[in-house]
């Protein structure tokens, strides 16, 4: 902890060095498997970037390396879930982070987060999440051991893992099974596959057995299984009314499988085997046909009728080689599954074998009608299989130059609609207003700014609500502890995120006369190992203005313990920092200081002689008197005097010590958690707290009396008129914190102690550990209150697909990052672009752009989509007139959803499906099948939206199964209904109505 208060060890070279240098390293950097890279935290690294960018040394120096943000815990080393690379962390290669490891240094006892490169099947990745397996023995199940490996590990080594693990001899006869999912278990015969291959993901558990004495192996199976082979012959279910086991992460997949294995022309295709016909093994942008057999065999099980639920692990494995971003967890989504799987499964099957070139031409002013004919014609010239029989369409593009107006016209087939919709232009934040008055609470508002707003915005959306002028207010983002970055009026709002921390300071007219200071907080720490001081940052950062002419320390002093005065309690004047007092009746007081004090008292007698270069001999005076305790007795709280009005100058001026109140939180009070603290420390700190002001008298009566006091000692008049008289009646006094000029990041400036704000405005007032416990109350600093905005509940809002679709074919200009070029003006162009559908496939899916990724945002609109079960009609907006004859009707109803749950990262995925043979519909959750009804189908986590052309449909060959015969066939199942249903790979929210209908099936094979 020794290098806490430097940057480096090693002197840094001059920025423009620093970033050309690391930028270099990146440029040069390919992946090769078995290098190292390091993780970095994102916000750390963007703000380095900017630190060497701006080439500003005081603004921005983002201090030393500090991933602490992607723990889940410290003390473990164990990441946070689903991180995402460029959002939560950047991957940098060895040279770059041992470069910028000795420039900045990392904060201590932080392990630096080396990852190596491997060998994917498809691609080289850095893995940044070993795969956690649980390891244990068939026959002590209880005692399991968790270990690391990596997915290029082979099973070979897992299992001589597990032999140390175990203590045995490493030549044992053994036998490993992995345990998936409660009632999941297969062997893993294959020593020399992967664990990529093998499936194996984290949470998984492998289970050893021996052979034993006799010969024999102590199971055929291990006990946790139940054997369904049986049960399984003898199953005859619905066929297509199967599961999906889940295989670690795999609910997007399972939900996209679910929609495809209900598309009826696609499943035929497949149940009649025609695809076998079909195979390409030498289409070079196929994957030798190994996606379509691998398809074709989950899609034969499901529909056999002869399994709950199907592990479709073969083809899990055949996407993961092919499209190794469905290993990570950035991109599990069932609509990019889908894509992919839809773009697959077509060039596997594609009857064209060799395609030829076919030049594409511009409309030059031809009819749609043939335009599009000849679209459609080279496009089949090139692309003819399954999947564009049922799924692909034609839609038209118009491109115009705004220069020269050229007017380009295109057909382009789709195999799926991306739908958008409509974004608000309004946003609502949730920032925290710190009144100019010390003994306000913040306060938290919600307000509702313009998206495409500025800094500005949010101010004058504050200052309706607050009455505070916008011109007196300061924007920062507050991210531990100190200012992550202090915003001007003319910033974009897209840079702050929801889950920044925003607090807005009220601050007095800015005039020539007035510096804005900035305030953190930080404590000393003493350690004895190293014999120095170092100091923490805590509590939450402050803004106000300061008149220049009041700069001297000792105004400062008062005007900051003013400020702090709703959580500082002043010293007494008659010297309480400074003499021994003896005001020790109350034994349980006294009891309780020196608990307090035992532990520090030791630490601080080695790390008083070397000290703190700051200290003075007034500070060491201070260490020795705070080892005596509180000298104030509990007592009566009545004589609290009344809080000040607003703007009461006798209050602001005088410096006048205030009583704290300690336990006067109102109904709403909440408390604000500062971002990046340990959740584990936050609970900790604050049952301590707790338990303090349970015990501690409000310390009113001493202060009251004191404050008679203060003002004989120290005159009522303001401190800067007075600044001589203070100075000599209160020089002898103790602080309770020291003054000292800091940089942004809150760490000691290499100009030395002297205060010059003209150059500086970060201050940080340097608090002892024991006056800090004394003066400081935790508790109180922490609270605010909530004002009547945040009341107000969130709308949920709704839309007709139809103007989703609607929203497709507006025109849209063009956006810098993607400009057309035109081939008039010959150069980029912001083109104005419409999309207008010319023809659509029997099987229409339409994937609602539920995601918005801009520059700065990510979120996921949970705007509730009202898409018809029946008679989706596109007659309306179809391009293509009406032939005389042959032309398709366009009505389209609905044959499956894919759903999602939950946020950006920690979602669930599920289906609802029509089964083809019966007409009745079911909600699909990994391996378990429920009915559902067609009321419950539309809620806003509908993604994907499959719709089936009603000439093409087909009436259900079986009788609907009645309600009755729902609960019969979920009786006959009863054995497999009250196993426990395998575990969800995410704590997601599955819609509560699942419960109310009977289950159908849950079972594995
Ligand atoms: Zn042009």
């Amino acid at each position: 902890m020794a290098a806490n208060s430097r940057c480096s060890a090693a002197e840094p070279p001059d920025l423009e060095t620093q970033r050309r240098e690391v930028e270099c390293l990146l440029r040069d950097c390919e992946l090769r498997a078995g290098d190292s890279w390091f993780m970095v935290d994102h916000r750390w690294y963007e703000q380095w970037k900017e630190f060497v960018e701006s080439g500003d040394q005081n603004s921005s120096c983002p201090g030393q390396i500090d991933n602490t943000e992607l723990f889940e815990d410290v003390c473990s080393n164990h990441l946070k879930e689903r991180l995402v690379e460029n959002e939560d962390f950047v991957l940098v290669p060895a040279a770059a982070w041992h470069k910028l490891l000795s420039w900045y240094g990392m904060v201590d006892q932080q392990p630096p987060l080396e990852r190596k490169v491997v060998d994917l099947p498809s691609t080289l990745k850095v893995e940044v999440y070993p795969v956690e397996i649980f390891l244990c023995l068939h026959g002590s199940m209880e005692n399991v051991t968790m270990a690391q490996f990596s997915r290029t590990d082979s099973i070979h080594s897992i299992q001589m893992a597990m032999c140390r693990v175990f203590s045995l001899p490493p030549t044992c006869e053994c036998r490993l099974w992995m345990k998936s999912s409660e009632n999941n278990c297969e062997r893993l015969r294959n020593v020399h596959m992967s664990v990529l291959d093998a499936c194996l993901s984290s949470g998984m558990t492998v289970i050893m057995e021996t052979r034993n004495a006799d010969g024999t192996w102590p199971s055929t199976r291990p006990l946790i299984l139940r054997n369904s082979v049986e049960e399984q012959d003898s199953y005859r279910g619905q066929p297509g009314v199967c599961g999906l086991t889940n295989l670690g992460n795999t609910c997007f997949m399972n939900s996209a499988l679910q929609c495809l294995s209900n598309t009826p022309p696609l499943t035929e295709y497949f149940l009649q085997s025609i695809y076998l016909e079909e195979l390409n093994f030498s289409n070079p942008l196929g994957m030798k046909g190994e996606i379509a057999e691998a398809y074709a065999d989950v899609i034969k099980q499901m529909w056999s009728g002869h399994h709950y639920s199907v592990v479709p692990r073969v083809f899990k494995t055949k996407v993961g080689h092919f499209a190794s971003q469905f290993l990570g967890y950035q991109q599990h989504d069932s609509q990019e599954l889908l894509s992919f799987l839809l773009d697959g499964l077509h060039e596997d099957l594609n009857r064209v074998k060799n395609k030829e070139y076919i030049e594409l031409r511009d409309a030059e002013g031809r009819p749609d009608q043939e335009v599009a004919e000849e679209a459609w014609r080279n496009h089949k010239r090139r692309n003819d299989s399954v999947i564009v029989d049922t799924f692909h369409g034609l839609f038209k593009s118009t491109l115009i130059c705004p220069q020269c107006h050229k007017v380009s016209v295109t057909f382009d087939p789709f195999c799926y609609l991306s739908i958008p919709l409509p974004v608000s232009k309004e946003r609502v934040m949730e920032v925290f207003f710190i009144s100019l008055d010390p003994y306000a609470k913040p306060m938290q508002h919600r307000v509702v700014v313009p998206k495409a707003g500025k800094v500005l915005d949010l101010c004058l959306a504050l200052s309706e609500m607050t009455e505070v002028p916008e011109t007196q207010m300061v924007v920062a983002d507050v991210f531990k502890h100190r200012f992550y970055k202090i915003y001007t009026p003319d910033e974009s709002l897209s840079c702050i995120l929801d889950r920044d921390d925003i607090f807005v300071y009220e601050c007095s007219a800015q005039s020539d006369q007035q510096v804005l200071l900035a305030l953190y907080l930080r404590e000393r720490a003493h350690y004895r190992d190293y014999g120095s001081v170092s100091t923490t940052l805590f509590g939450h950062p402050l803004l106000l203005s300061v008149p220049r002419s009041s700069c001297s320390p000792e105004a400062l002093y008062q005007i900051f313990l003013q400020r702090l005065a709703r959580y500082v309690r002043a010293p007494n004047p008659s010297g309480e920092l400074e003499e021994d007092e003896d005001d020790d009746d109350d034994e349980e007081e006294l009891y309780k200081s020196q608990t307090n004090g035992i532990s520090d008292d030791d630490e601080q007698d080695d790390a008083e002689p070397t000290g703190s270069s700051q200290s003075e001999a007034c500070y060491a005076d201070g260490l020795a008197n705070s080892r005596h305790q509180d000298p104030i007795a509990p007592s009566e709280v009545h004589i609290r005097p009344p809080p000040p009005e607003e703007g009461d100058v006798h209050s602001m001026c005088t410096g006048a010590p205030k009583p704290l109140c300690s336990g006067d939180a109102g109904p709403s009070d909440g408390h604000i958690h500062a971002r990046g603290e340990e959740s584990r420390a936050e609970v900790a700190e604050e049952g301590n707290d707790e338990a303090e002001n349970e015990e501690e008298p409000p310390q009113s009566d001493a202060i009251a009396e004191d404050d008679g006091k203060q003002e004989e000692a120290c005159s009522p008049s303001s401190p800067v008129n007075e600044q001589a008289a203070k100075t000599r009646t209160c020089r002898r006094k103790k602080r309770l914190f020291d003054i000292q000029a800091v940089n942004c990041n809150g760490l000691e400036r290499e100009t030395g102690p002297n205060l010059t704000l003209s150059s500086q405005p970060y201050v940080a007032l340097d608090w002892d550990a024991e006056i800090k416990k004394r003066f400081y109350n935790e508790n109180e600093a922490e609270k605010y209150v909530k004002h009547s905005s945040m009341d107000v509940p969130l709308q949920q809002t709704t839309v007709q697909l139809q103007e989703c679709i609607q929203l497709f074919t507006t025109v849209e200009t063009l956006e810098e990052e993607n400009p057309w070029y035109c081939p008039v003006c010959k150069k980029h162009q912001l083109a104005t672009k419409k999309l207008d559908l010319w023809s659509l496939p029997e099987v229409l899916i339409i994937h609602l752009k539920r995601f918005s990724y801009t520059k700065f945002t990510r979120e996921k609109l949970d705007t509730i989509v009202d898409f018809p079960l029946r008679n989706l009609d596109f007659s309306g907006c179809l391009l293509r007139k009406k032939l005389s004859n042959g032309e398709p009707p366009s009505r389209y109803d609905l044959i499956a959803v894919s759903n999602h749950y939950g946020g950006l990262r920690d979602g669930h995925y599920t289906s609802y499906a029509r089964n083809k043979d019966n007409g009745q519909w079911y909600y699909f959750d990994d391996s378990k099948v429920t009915y559902a009804t067609e009321e419950q189908i539309m809620t806003n986590a509908a993604y994907v939206l499959f719709y089936h052309r009603q000439d093409k449909m087909r009436k259900p060959c079986v009788a609907a199964p009645s309600p009755s015969s729902a609960i019969c066939t979920a009786s006959s199942t009863s054995k497999a209904s009250s196993m426990q249903p395998p575990e969800a790979d995410v704590s997601a929210a599955t819609p509560s109505c699942v419960s109310a209908f009977a289950e159908l099936t849950m079972e594995t094979n």
